[in-house]
């Protein structure tokens, strides 16, 4: 399982970046995309998912 980025109403404040454990967010072209493949949903490490928690944007961070 992993978040994923609404691209359409992210701003790219760029906050979720420096937020994920996992290092798994990173502009790639136009956009902040989350990489599934490295997406924990930050089990182990909060209890709730950083990016979704640091978003300004309510339900841009979100369940892939
Ligand atoms: S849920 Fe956690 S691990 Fe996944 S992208 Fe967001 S901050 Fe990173
Ligand atoms: S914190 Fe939200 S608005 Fe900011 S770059 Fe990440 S997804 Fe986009």
């Amino acid at each position: 399982m992993a978040f994923k980025i609404i691209a359409s109403q992210c701003t790219q404040c760029g906050a979720c970046e420096f937020e994920c454990p996992s290092g798994a967010i990173k502009f790639k072209g136009e956009a902040y995309v989350i990489d599934p493949q490295k997406c924990t949903e930050c089990k182990d490490a909060f209890d709730a998912q950083q990016c979704a928690s640091v978003c300004p944007v309510e339900m841009t961070c979100v369940p892939a």
